[in-house]
């Protein structure tokens, strides 16, 4: 039975067209002019790890072809095109407007490029789309970008709730202390920003509690929950909706049977299913589920997790209001 879904984690570099990022990065020259598909191809998957040092070398490629405002607006475009076309209802799209700032867009041109190609698209497609705008965690400490965070921040001011419905949290966990990014976050409660943040995906299950003393609405992944009892509990107590993303997490070190998605559903979490990357995860949420219910996992609980998602999502009471009749 096709069912209507709802997506929350997905990254638009992490999602596109890969024809089109190849004609886009010959246009911009961002790989040599003679280059083909099938080596773009290579490129694009010539390291499986996706957290290796390597592996932000593919998120860096599809930032560095998306450094215009049309491009911008064509890929949001086309991404929201294709989840309609998957049977998605709603979807919230995620990027970092800090990447594509390297041929004078501001971090503010950037998010209304995205923004605007997703309304296009709503206009065209009986979809909806939220717009969230991720502050990155990179380099050793978070001094490293704290101004581009900051300036992330303020950017998304503007749009917020015009489109864009939220922030995250994005980048390498491990790269230095998780709490160091807590004053970003300070700034955007108090600017009245509601969040997600990626904590206990590849770092330890601890970065969960650092994440929920940031007082977020929901957590990627946190699928290192299942470290600890304590990381459980905390996530129990608050109810917390979790962003799992079941094929990003298997590329590394798991495969879907020893994933802890079925542990977390049986402790009760609050899990909704995800994609993170179409692209590099090879995968999109049609298949996310599929390959849970080739695991056992009951339609009814499938169906659960695409409440929770209903629940969690940022967008308006109005928005929700119009899911809830059709799914
Ligand atoms: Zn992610």
């Amino acid at each position: 039975m096709k069912t209507a879904k709802i997506e929350l984690h997905l990254h638009l570099d992490g999602s596109l067209n890969l024809k089109w990022a190849y004609y886009k990065a010959l246009q911009r020259e961002v790989i040599p002019e003679k280059e083909t598909f099938e080596e773009f191809y290579d490129r694009v998957f010539a390291i499986n790890g996706s957290h290796s040092a390597l592996s932000i070398t593919k998120f860096d490629l599809m930032c560095d072809l998306l450094q215009y405002r049309e491009d911008l607006f064509d890929a949001t475009y086309d991404l929201a095109r294709r989840l309609y076309e998957m049977g998605i209802v709603y979807a919230e799209i995620r990027f970092a407007s800090q990447h594509h700032c390297k041929k004078g867009l501001s971090q503010y041109d950037a998010v209304k490029a995205v923004v605007d190609g997703a309304k296009k698209a709503m206009e065209d497609y009986p979809i909806k789309i939220g717009i969230i705008n991720c502050l990155m965690h990179k380099g050793d400490s978070a001094a490293f970008n704290y101004k581009e965070n900051l300036e992330t921040i303020t950017a998304s001011e503007e749009l917020y709730k015009h489109g864009l419905v939220g922030l995250d949290l994005a980048g390498f966990e491990n790269n230095c202390e998780y709490s160091e990014y807590a004053p970003l976050f300070k700034i955007a409660k108090e600017k009245g920003f509601r969040y997600t943040l990626h904590a206990g995906e590849m770092g330890s299950g601890a970065h969960i509690l650092d994440a929920l003393a940031m007082e977020p609405e929901r957590i990627g992944h946190g699928i290192n929950c299942i470290q600890d009892d304590r990381y459980i509990e905390a996530l129990l107590e608050r109810d917390m909706p979790l962003e799992v993303c079941v094929t990003s997490n298997i590329k590394t070190t798991m495969n879907y049977a020893s994933h802890p998605v079925r542990k977390m559903l049986e402790r009760g979490l609050k899990v909704t299913l995800n994609t993170d990357n179409m692209v590099f995860s090879k995968s999109n949420l049609i298949n996310e589920h599929y390959q849970l219910k080739m695991l056992g996992v009951s339609d009814d609980t499938l169906m659960k997790c695409t409440y929770n998602a209903l629940d969690a999502a940022f967008c308006d009471e109005d928005t929700k209001e119009y899911l809830r009749k059709i799914i």
